[in-house]
């Protein structure tokens, strides 16, 4: 679970990603203009996997390095990967 893929909830174009320390994958979209994008993202060595942490903010002083947001915060279809357990809002 890593690399290109699509949200088989709504469609949009994702990159799995493990998170750099914890390993838990999330599904991440590059930010649109007027989004405000809170995750780091890039393909480490030595097997480029994507991983990603939460940003910080000199993380986008370089205009060149997409910003990314978790697929799950704004995916029309989320529902759909929420599970039962953990959910304390149901
Ligand atoms: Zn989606």
């Amino acid at each position: 679970m890593n690399g290109e893929s699509t949200c088989r909830a709504c469609g949009t174009a994702i990159t799995w990603a493990v998170h750099i320390k914890t390993g838990k994958p999330a599904p991440l979209v590059l930010a649109k203009e007027g989004e405000k994008p809170n995750i780091y993202a890039a393909p480490l060595p030595p097997d480029m996997v994507w991983t990603y942490r939460v940003a910080k903010k000199e993380d986008f002083a370089d205009p060149i390095q997409p910003a990314y947001l978790n697929h799950f915060s704004n995916c029309s279809g989320a529902q759909m990967f929420r599970r039962p357990v953990g959910d304390k809002h149901a």
